[in-house]
């Protein structure tokens, strides 16, 4: 599968178009192009001050936007990329503000879907925050960009993304690395391929490094919480996500313990809980286990959803 000229086109003419990558659908613009970029801002109804992840094809172009590049940089590229990492570096001053929100950082990835590295390749690096309107979960599949912006923006449809949470956030602009956003890509797995110790950003509540962070675009309209005990798995308002059940019912969801598909399919159920009407979304509590790389991003989401 390759990209159709015409999208190409779309991207140099200076419009937004949504694509597929491993972690969300993004929202595409031309990240030197700034009517481009403030047309994705608008779109989104992002607010100004959330700075844009810049996604490329070629881990040279790092070089294009960041400066001071430490060295455990080419190690993690080594082992991370193409995939759901990003990471933030010290910014060169030709990096557009409206990338950046005024920080002296810039966010980058090389994304490892087939079809977005296509793109990329063929556009030049790209802003792409998740495609869904601000306040939406993001889109894990084209019909969930359709959902929020209609025939508005053209979509490349690269079917059901396969991680479905966002990307993992480590900024390496800083002496000791710390990791802004959980992703898939665990702090455990960070620390083993750098050999040292990774830091979380735990100030999220009152000022997030990573600004998004303090925007709960990750919920629902449905309601939001944990099971407890009282709950009734009959009640038809209540879509129940659970863990270790196995009832087969129309309003409950049995992921038997995997979680990397409660991940694939989390937004995903958010959304058809607003879609159907539900009033809650009840999910079975679950906690952090060694093996498991996608939890933290989980328990942050989840997290989120109910704040
Ligand atoms: P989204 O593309 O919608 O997944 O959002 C991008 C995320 O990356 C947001 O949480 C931003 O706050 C974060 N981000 C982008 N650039 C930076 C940066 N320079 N420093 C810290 N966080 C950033
Ligand atoms: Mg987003």
């Amino acid at each position: 599968m390759t990209i159709e000229p015409y999208y190409i086109e779309l991207i140099k003419s200076g419009e937004p178009v949504a694509f597929p990558t491993e972690t969300v659908y993004g929202l595409g613009a031309d990240a030197f192009n700034t009517k481009a970029i403030e047309k994705v801002f608008k779109a989104k109804g992002r607010p100004s001050d959330n700075p844009l992840i810049v996604h490329i094809s070629d881990p040279v172009q790092i070089n294009d936007f960041a400066k001071e590049i430490p060295e455990s940089v080419n190690i993690l590229i080594q082992e991370f990329w193409p995939g759901p990492l990003t990471l933030v570096l010290k910014k060169k001053p030709i990096v557009l503000d409206k990338i950046t929100a005024g920080l002296n950082t810039v966010a980058l990835r090389m994304p490892k879907h087939k079809l977005a590295l296509d793109l990329i390749a063929k556009t030049g690096p790209l802003v792409a925050p998740s495609a869904n309107k601000s306040g939406q979960p993001s889109p894990t599949k084209a019909n969930h960009v359709f959902e929020d912006f209609g025939d508005t923006v053209s979509i490349i449809d690269g079917g059901t993304t396969e991680v479905g949470l966002e990307s993992t956030v480590l900024d390496v602009s800083r002496p000791s690395p710390m990791i802004l956003r959980p992703g898939s890509i665990s702090k455990e797995e960070i620390e083993a391929v750098l050999g040292s110790t990774v830091l979380i950003d735990d100030s999220e509540k009152a000022k997030p490094k990573s600004p998004g962070q303090k925007y709960s675009h990750y919920k629902p309209k449905a309601e939001v919480r944990w099971l407890n005990p009282k709950d009734d798995l009959r009640d038809p308002s209540t879509l129940f996500l659970l863990i270790n059940g196995n009832k087969k019912q129309n309003n409950i969801i049995n992921y038997d313990q995997e979680f990397d598909r409660l991940a694939r399919e989390l937004y995903d159920r958010f959304r058809q809980a607003d879609i159907e009407k539900y009033k809650t979304v009840v999910i079975e509590p679950f906690d952090e286990r060694n093996n498991v790389a996608i939890i933290p991003a989980l328990l942050n989401r989840i997290g989120k959803a109910i704040s």
